[in-house]
């Protein structure tokens, strides 16, 4: 059996972490390192290691993260003002943890491009 990641250790209650919203299909919880006022990870329940490595079978959780991601922000009270959704995948991207997480950033004006 592999060692969980991190984010498998918040969604079994191992870690603590500031749950904001669960569901049969992912959890979201509060960056621990916040970059904006509202700093969230949407995660599946699945151990899907990165988007690039996401099977067609993933479809419906896949949706589910941006629409639960969507959600969330409602309830942040930040959809009118605007947030930005962000997976980083691979090294180029800074990605650190090998489970998908969806990164919902809002709450300030955010630069484009990213650094
Ligand atoms: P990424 O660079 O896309 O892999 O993002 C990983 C994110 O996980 C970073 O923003 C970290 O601050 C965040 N993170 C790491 N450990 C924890 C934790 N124990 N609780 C909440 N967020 C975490």
């Amino acid at each position: 059996m592999p060692e969980k990641t991190i984010f498998e250790r918040i969604r079994d209650r191992e870690v603590p972490a500031t749950i904001v919203h669960e569901d049969e299909h992912c959890v979201a919880f509060k960056d621990i390192t916040p970059q904006a006022p509202v700093h969230i990870l949407v995660v599946p329940r699945k151990a899907i290691a990165q988007i690039g490595t996401a099977a067609t079978t993933d479809r419906e959780v896949l949706g589910h993260l941006l629409l639960t991601a969507a959600k969330v922000a409602k309830g942040e009270g930040i959809s009118e003002s605007g947030y930005r959704l962000v997976i980083n995948n691979g090294a180029d991207a800074g990605e650190a943890v090998p489970h998908l997480h969806v990164h919902l950033l809002g709450g300030r004006k955010l630069d484009w491009p990213p650094g």
